[in-house]
Parts: C-alpha cells; structure tokens; sequence
C-alpha cells in the first residue's frame, strides 16, 4: 500500500507531519499492513480542526467513519478548542459490558441452547424493536440525568454495581431541556432494548488468562462464563446527533467554512451551541449506560430462572463520547475535551477518578473481536495516560464495509463456520449474519498485541463465544 508522507517512528508507531491547514501531526497506532487510507486522509483532516492538542491519534482498528474515523482519538484545549458530533459518533456512548455468570461453567454450557434462546425471549432484538417496559416521561427525564443508578433506584440491579461502570454510570454535566422531542419519543420505547446490526450479546468462555493477580482482582477465572453486551443509546442518541449536526449546521457558517470535510462540523467546546451539544450528548450517555444496566438486569432474571444462579457485572465501558478531563501535555495539565470515537478509556493504576478496586489495576478495558473469534479483557496504564490521553482500541475493527462483506461473502458459509466451531447463534436478520461475519472484521488477536506491546493496555483475560445473539 502506498501512503505518502508517513513515517516509521519505532514498531507500530506511524507519523504524519503536519502540512497544510494541520495544526498538529497525526499518529496512527498500527502495524502498517492493515492501515485504511481514506481513514488515515480522515484523521489528517481531524488535525485540522481547532483547539487540537499534541497530535490527531489513531489506534490499530481505525477504519473509515462519519467525518472522523472510528478508531480515532483528538484532544481539544477546553478554551480555544471544539466538540464535534462526528467525533463522538451517532451511537453516543454505544459500549461493551462484560458479566461473569456465577456456578459451575458445565452448567451453562450443558444448558446453551435453552439460555440463548431465552435470552432471544427476554431482550428485545432487532431493528426499532421495542420494550415492554414503559417509563413516564418525570422517569425518562431522571433516567437520562442520572444514568444506572437510576434505574438502579428502580430495581434494575444492584448499588454494588455502579463502581463497575465507567463514570459510576452517570455523566453529571446533562441538560434534559436540550434534548429535542423527536429523540425524547424515539428513545422512551428503547430502553432495555439491544439493536441490530453490530450491536450484540455473547455467552463466553473465559480460555486464557494473561495476568492471574489482575485477574483475580477484576474477578475472573480461567473457565469461568462471560456475557459480552454490546449496544449504545439507540433511537435516542441518534437523533441528538442528527439534531446537532443540523443545529451546527445552520446556525455556525462561520465558524465552519473552512472545515475539509463538511462531516467535520462542530461547535466552539465554549460556546453557546459546544454547551448545548456537549450537555444533550451526555443525556444519550446516561441513557446507554442505562440501557445496559436494564439488559443486564434482563439477563440475571434468565440465569436466575433457568439455572439458579448469580451474575455479577466486571465492567461497562464506553467507546463513542467526548469527556473533558485532565492531561499532562508537554510537561503541563491541561482540562481537555478528549473524543473517542471508536476508542476506550484505558486509565492507569491510581488514576483519580477509578473507584478503589481499579486504582490497584488500572480501568478494565474490553476489546470485543467477532462472533467467531475472541474477545478480549485488558486493563488501562500509566503509559496510555502518557501517550494516548489514556486511551486504547476498541475492537478488531471492519476489515470490510458492510456492502463488500454482503457481496463477498455467504450466508450460508458464515453460518456453517460458526457450527463447525460448535458457536449457536440466533439473528434477527440473515443480512446482518454476512455483514457481521469474522471476515468482515480485522485479526482481533493482532489488534490486541498492538495495544499490549506498546502498553497502552494490558491483556488481562481472552474469552471465546460459545453463542450469540444478533439484532
Ligand atoms: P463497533 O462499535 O465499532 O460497531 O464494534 C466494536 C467491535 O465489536 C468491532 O470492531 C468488532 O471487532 C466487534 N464485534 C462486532 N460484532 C461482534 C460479535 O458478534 N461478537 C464479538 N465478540 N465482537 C463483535
Ligand atoms: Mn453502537
Ligand atoms: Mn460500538
């Protein structure tokens, strides 16, 4: 592959140097066989933008995404710098949550086909499906202010779990007033609901551990069964985006003439319409960690029901959302708005803001690959912190778009792949079965020792899907 004006700075470090309207270089975290050029051109155009601090980073899964790519990372100086709603994603806070189903790991694996078809009964999949559940709209107001805790406070779930969710679950900077109606009523029926597509939940093994003592702290084990949910903020962050990207549009000209790319559009951090944004899209944060808070509820009353026994909650991250927090650049602290779209917070032992558990490890990363390959559990560094503004991959990443996976792959193989693994699968879509098939997706193993060698995240624990459902 040609790519002009890259350079090899060490292994899997590649830079750009500024040129043109960059204002700083661009990184990209990889090791060069698999880096897509219209993202790299995507993340040249993200160091354009104002306010950007250091350098426009990329992790070792970047592929080509709405204005930035996923997979990418930018700071921007809280004064002088801007938000963007293409930096954060139209999945606001879509993120993983890992569970660590209690008992003896024989008597899920006995029992597989029962548990996931009763997990397909009880979490609504699929594209617009609904939930039985309904909350008025002073309950929906609340639930999008304070996140997990509460629909905790509503009997979805334990207290013990909030020191297990990024943030504690809750985003306090959010304003309900700056959600429009159309969000409030596509989101109010999609709450404990999982979504299609990409979005998914997986029964697991765990067949590796890397580090026994991190391991032992986060609380797994060799043998032990996972359950991986991945989804986001569904209708609802979606239209906050889609409102945004239009209010930016139209009410910022300006400010954004020059921008490379129109899909880059943003908004000063400080100024009237950064706030707005920046307090809406929290409101799809709560709203995600919710929504993961009330599946995971969902499938503790099928374990619970079917076999007896517990399910406790390891972690939730989050790997669409722009944070403002603290980092030391070029010697000196700095209040930044950090975008990670398609990335994870990686924060090392004794960071500040992790619950006491974490301080001795570092903030649980989950690096999920494919339904037909592994995923991963990891744990955040001082390096990250040093490097990536604590930030590290988050998954394998697309290998192919959607439409050249439908074209170049079948169904029908994809299907008897899994079953030559012995992995059950239940899909809403058989379109989504292709689409999402391992060979769309990069070599997750290489993603994940891409992040480890360069210590940005440490692998802690490898697990292998036994079933999954897709929307
Ligand atoms: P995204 O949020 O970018 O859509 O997806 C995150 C990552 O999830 C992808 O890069 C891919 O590696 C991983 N992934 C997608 N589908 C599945 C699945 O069915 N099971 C697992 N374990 N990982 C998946
Ligand atoms: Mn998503
Ligand atoms: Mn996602």
């Amino acid at each position: 592959m040609a790519l002009s004006n890259i350079e090899k700075e060490s292994k899997y470090i590649y830079r750009i140097r500024k040129t043109g309207s960059m204002k700083v270089d661009a990184v990209v975290l990889s090791d060069y066989e698999t880096i897509d050029e219209d993202a790299v051109e995507q993340i040249k155009n993200v160091a354009t933008l104002p306010g950007i601090v250091h350098y426009a980073l990329a992790m070792p899964d970047i592929h080509w995404g709405y204005g930035f790519p996923i997979g990418g990372v930018a700071a921007f100086d809280i004064e002088d710098g801007v938000i963007s709603p293409g930096g954060v994603g139209f999945d606001i806070n879509c993120g993983v949550r890992m569970l660590v189903v209690e008992g003896h790991s024989n008597l899920v694996k006995d029992n597989l086909e029962v548990i996931i078809q009763r997990l397909y009964e009880a979490i609504p999949v699929g594209v617009g499906e609904r939930s039985e559940k309904k909350f008025s709209r002073k309950e929906f107001k609340e639930i999008v202010e304070k996140g997990a805790k509460k629909v905790i406070e509503l009997g979805y779930g334990y207290q013990d779990d909030l020191e297990r969710i990024e943030d504690f679950g809750c985003i306090r900077e959010c304003d309900f007033s700056n959600v429009s109606e159309e969000a409030f009523e596509r989101g109010k029926d999609e709450l404990g609901t999982l979504g299609a597509g990409n979005h998914f939940l997986e029964v697991q093994e765990v067949a590796e551990v890397y580090d026994e003592e991190v391991a032992k702290i986060l609380g797994v084990e060799k043998g032990m069964i996972t359950v991986l949910i991945h989804t986001g903020s569904r209708g609802f962050g979606h239209q906050i985006a889609t409102d945004y990207i239009k209010l930016m549009r139209d009410n910022l000209k300006e400010h954004n003439k020059n921008l490379p790319d129109k899909q880059l559009i943003n908004a000063p951090f400080k100024s009237d319409w950064g706030q707005k944004y920046y307090s809406a899209m929290n409101c799809a944060a709560n709203y995600a960690f919710a929504n993961r808070q009330i599946i995971t509820h969902l499938i503790r009353k099928v374990f619970k029901t079917v076999l007896g026994v517990n399910v406790r909650v390891i972690y939730d991250i989050a790997h669409n959302i722009a944070k403002v927090e603290e980092h030391v650049v070029d010697g000196k602290k700095r209040k930044l708005v950090v975008h990670r779209k398609g990335a994870t917070r990686a924060f090392g032992p004794g960071n500040d803001v992790l619950p006491e558990i974490f301080k001795r490890t570092g903030q649980p990363v989950i690096i999920p690959g494919s339904m037909g390959t592994a995923s991963y559990l990891l744990v955040g560094t001082k390096k990250a912190e040093e490097m990536t503004f604590g930030s590290t991959a988050h998954g394998a990443g697309r290998a192919l778009g959607r439409r050249e996976a439908t074209r170049e792959l079948s169904t029908e193989r994809v299907l008897n792949e899994l079953k030559s693994k012995g992995i059950k699968i239940m899909a809403k879509s058989k379109k989504g079965i292709v689409e999402e098939a391992p060979e769309a997706y990069k070599d997750v193993d290489k993603v994940v020792q891409i992040v480890d060698e360069l210590g940005i995240s440490l692998k802690v624990a490898k697990c292998i899907p036994l079933g999954v459902m897709k929307g």
